[in-house]
């Protein structure tokens, strides 16, 4: 997801490298770089949690 948690790359956002929010890039810009755009290391993840385990 983007790293000001505007939107989340899924559905029609899969394919951005950067969020058509702030336009912040999705990727950790210093690995893609240095990698050759190999490395793609998101910059940040939403991680949802299954209600079952929390009741
Ligand atoms: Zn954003």
């Amino acid at each position: 997801m983007c790293i000001n948690s505007c939107a989340a790359f899924v559905g029609p956002y899969a394919d951005y490298d950067m969020c058509p929010e702030c336009g912040q890039h999705r990727f950790d810009q210093i690995k893609f770089t240095k990698s050759n755009g190999r490395i793609k290391n998101p910059r940040a993840v939403f991680h949802t949690i299954p209600i079952g385990p929390q009741l």
